[in-house]
């Protein structure tokens, strides 16, 4: 296994099918954050790199775009199966660069698998329209084409299934790429990279390149040939990236930040509750972007509620992601541990009390004990700041309006989530609350077959499901006339 592992550990860039290095010839260090230890290194690549990786995608594109739909499924099913064959290598090597337990990298490379394969079937659904003309000697078509280059910008904490929902659907529509993945976790993109070359994707179709994420950015935004950027991140980057694009006018999808709620009313199921909620926070050890943020619950099942959290929460075994049996792994790196100590520090000043974890761990290193905070307040920093750790802050409340208004008071809308046996409730607060996902009894529903995405500073866009090509694609409305109609 480690040797296959050692395998899909790329060191090297994939630009117009070649594996080279920065012309400088520099690179950077990749760390096990479980470890500490170095375990390899990427090239420091820059503007000159992505430029020549994005002329690449340009030619590439001239000939991809008329391959037909069914060539395009093909390599998707290829690229799907050429995943599924390493599953086991590939999330070894994303535990490896991430922390997160081995049965999370199996899951997350699994679902990446499932979004190729999702998309294999989309490239077979890309239809037009033949809309009733209200001229009788003319004929009014509608039909879909690639939209051209498109950029695609991943974060550390999905590096795989990031880059599947992206490439996955740009495959599908018969556009190319130039792929910049997270520099903390850079080989599962490259090792995507070097599955699409094993399979037979044309090269250039699919390029990535490593190294410096400000100059590799607004090489790709500022670029008139790349004629779309997928980027999941921060709302912060998301934001200097869209500006970036002002200049090209070119389509941007933005997944971003969230500030998910979880709310438990009184006539919830509450081990089911407790259940949902461990998972909607502790996975990945809090740093996903849909990791629930706020915990409100009822005040009638406040106490019950908060007992029952803290107990499981401190039943979660901590450990190295490689160690079978580990439910939460280590935070990414020591800025991520500062600031959830940062947050907790707030709550306690401000009247928090810690009711499970709440420090390092005796691992040392970056692993934190699951944390679970009770008397939380409107005034403490989680309820504004998304925290991507592992820390539960529960909040009180009294009323059904009361719990909506405080779950949509934040300027982030991605997910949310709530537990209730009370179908009108159901509907009501669903229909209710300003968020892009609304998972009801549920902690966890992400799914290639849903669309994935955010309103307000949460986002532009959805990715997976049938809406998740729509992005990839240019509609075309062609007039014909004449011709004996
Ligand atoms: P980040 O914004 O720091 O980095 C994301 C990517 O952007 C990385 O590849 C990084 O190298 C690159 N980047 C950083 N600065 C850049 C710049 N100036 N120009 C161009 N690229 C730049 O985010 P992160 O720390 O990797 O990921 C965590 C964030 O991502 C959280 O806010 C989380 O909520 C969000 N996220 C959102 C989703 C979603 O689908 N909505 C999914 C996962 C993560």
């Amino acid at each position: 296994m480690l040797q296959k592992t050692h395998y899909w550990r790329r060191e090297a860039n994939l630009i117009g099918g070649e594996w080279v290095g920065a012309d400088s010839g520099e690179t950077i260090d990749v760390t096990n954050p479980a470890t500490g230890e170095t375990i390899g290194t990427i090239p420091k690549c820059g503007k000159a790199e992505t430029e020549r990786a994005i002329e690449a995608a340009a030619e590439a594109f001239e000939s991809f775009k008329k391959t037909s739909a069914d060539e395009r499924a093909k390599l998707l099913r290829a690229l799907h199966d050429a995943i599924m064959d390493n599953q086991d290598a590939l999330a070894e090597l994303l535990t490896l660069e991430q922390g997160k337990p081995l049965t999370e990298s199996r899951g997350e490379v699994g679902m990446s698998a499932a979004y190729v394969l999702w998309f294999a079937e989309e490239a077979r659904r890309i239809y037009g329209d033949l809309i009733p003309s209200p001229w009788k000697d003319r004929r009014i078509m509608v039909t879909k084409q690639p939209v051209g280059v498109i950029g695609a910008i991943t974060p550390w904490n999905f590096p795989s299934s990031m880059l599947s929902r992206k490439i996955g659907p740009a495959i599908a529509a018969g556009c190319t790429a130039v792929v910049k993945p997270a520099t903390q976790t850079p080989y599962s993109g490259l090792a995507w990279g070097a599955l699409c070359e094993e399979v037979g994707i044309p090269k250039g179709v699919v390029n990535v390149v490593t190294g410096s994420a400000r100059d590799i950015g607004a090489a790709l935004m500022e670029s008139s040939k790349v004629r779309k950027v997928t980027f999941t991140g921060s709302t912060e980057v998301g934001k200097v990236l869209i500006r970036q694009s002002a200049d090209t006018v070119k389509k941007v999808s933005m997944e971003l930040g969230g500030n998910a709620p979880f709310l438990v009313f009184d006539d919830a199921d509450i081990d089911r509750a407790v259940a949902g909620g461990i998972a909607a926070k502790f996975r990945n050890s809090g740093q996903t972007c849909v990791c629930t943020n706020r915990f409100y619950v009822q005040s009638g099942i406040y106490d019950r509620f908060a007992e029952k959290f803290a107990e499981a929460a401190k039943a979660l075994k901590v450990g190295s992601g490689l160690e079978e049996g580990t439910q939460q792994g280590p935070l990414i790196d020591d800025n991520a541990v500062a600031k959830v100590e940062e947050l907790i520090g707030d709550a306690v000043d401000k009247g928090g009390k810690v009711i499970a974890g709440g420090k390092r761990h005796e691992l040392g290193g970056t692993f934190f004990e699951p944390t679970v905070i009770a008397d939380a307040k409107p005034e403490m920093r989680f309820s504004k700041e998304e925290i991507f750790g592992p820390v539960s802050p529960l909040f009180k409340f009294e009323t059904e309006e009361e719990a909506v208004a405080l779950a949509n008071d934040t300027e982030y809308g991605l997910a949310c989530y709530f537990y209730t046996q009370d179908l009108g409730r159901a509907f009501r607060v669903s229909e209710g609350l300003d968020y892009g996902l609304v998972g009801v009894n549920e902690g966890v529903i992400t799914t290639e077959v849903a669309p994935f995405g955010g309103v307000k500073e949460s986002g532009l866009g959805r990715e997976g499901s049938k809406y998740g090509i729509d992005d990839y694609l240019e509609i075309k409305y062609v007039c014909i006339g004449g011709l004996g109609l």
